[in-house]
C-alpha cells in the first residue's frame, strides 16, 4: 500500500491555530471540536422545535423604557417577576427615568419595593446606579456591556438581559434556568454561568441567539423545572439528552 500521502500529510505544516499543540493537545483540540460540531446540531434541532412551538418569546418582567427594564432586572435578583411586577407597577408610573428615581431617594424607594426581598440593598443599588447614568451618561441606559457592568448592582447576566431585551444584542443571560436547561439538553454543559454562556455562544446558531435566553428561560420554568422536569410533555424529550426522564406521572 502507498502510504507516501500519510508521510507527506506529516511533513504539512499545520494551520495556523493548530500550530504548536502537541499530539495529546491536537487530538484533545480535535476531540473537543467534533463534540462541540454535535452539541451544534443539536442546538440547532432544540431551538427549531423551541421557536416553532413559541415564534415570539418575551420576558416576563414589566418595564417600558431600557431603564426600568434594567430596575426590574436588578430588582429580580433572588424574587419572582411576578413578585417584582406587582411592585414595580406602582413605582414605574411615578418614576420611569434616572431622574424620577433619585429624587425618589433611597428610604422613598425602599417604601415602594418593600414586598421584594433585599429590598433595602436593591434601593442602595438602585438610586446610586440611576445616579450614575444620570451624572456619566446623561440619563441615557448605555448600550455596553462594561459600562452596564460598572454600574452598583449590576453584573453580567444583568448586562446581557438589557442588552439583549431592550438593544437587540445577540447576547444570553445565564440565570439559573438557562444554566440548568441547557445542562440538561446536554447543547452547552458547563460547571459555572460563564462556562454555559460561553459555550451557548458557540452552538446556537446566530437566527436564534436573539431569542434563545427567552426561549430557554421559559422552557426551564414551565417544562423542564429544576425539581421534577416535565419529560413526558416535553417537545424535546427524544433529543434530549438527560437521563433518567421523567416517566409520566
Ligand atoms: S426531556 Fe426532560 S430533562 Fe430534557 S429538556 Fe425536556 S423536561 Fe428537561
Amino acid at each position: 500500500m502507498d502510504l507516501a500521502w500519510r508521510d507527506a500529510a506529516k511533513q504539512a505544516p499545520r494551520p495556523p491555530r493548530l500550530a504548536g499543540r502537541t499530539t495529546a493537545s491536537y487530538k484533545h483540540f480535535m476531540a473537543r471540536n467534533i463534540a462541540r460540531k454535535k452539541r451544534a446540531a443539536l442546538a440547532e434541532a432544540v431551538f427549531e422545535r423551541l421557536a416553532a412551538a413559541n415564534p415570539e418569546p418575551a420576558g416576563e418582567l414589566e418595564y417600558v423604557n431600557p431603564f426600568t427594564l434594567l430596575v426590574a432586572v436588578v430588582l429580580s435578583a433572588q424574587a419572582t417577576d411576578a413578585g417584582v411586577n406587582k411592585a414595580t407597577k406602582a413605582l414605574f408610573a411615578v418614576a420611569d427615568t434616572p431622574e424620577k428615581m433619585v429624587a425618589l431617594g433611597e428610604q422613598g424607594l425602599a417604601e415602594r419595593i418593600k414586598t421584594i426581598g433585599l429590598y433595602r440593598a436593591k434601593a442602595r443599588h438602585v438610586i446610586a446606579l440611576s445616579r450614575t447614568i444620570l451624572e456619566k451618561y446623561g440619563g441615557q441606559t448605555p448600550k455596553d456591556r462594561a459600562a452596564l457592568e460598572a454600574l452598583p448592582g449590576v453584573g453580567r447576566k444583568t448586562a446581557n438581559v438589557v442588552l439583549n431585551t431592550a438593544f437587540g444584542e445577540p447576547t444570553v443571560a445565564v440565570d439559573t434556568h438557562v444554566f440548568r436547561v441547557a445542562n440538561r439538553l446536554g447543547i452547552a454543559p458547563g460547571n459555572t454561568p460563564r462556562e454555559v454562556e460561553d459555550e451557548l455562544m458557540q452552538v446556537i446558531p446566530m437566527r436564534f441567539l436573539p431569542h434563545a435566553h427567552h426561549w430557554l428561560i421559559l422552557h426551564g420554568r414551565y417544562v423542564c423545572k429544576a425539581r421534577t422536569p416535565l419529560c413526558a410533555a416535553c417537545i424535546l424529550s427524544d433529543i434530549c439528552l438527560y437521563e433518567p426522564k421523567t416517566p409520566a406521572g
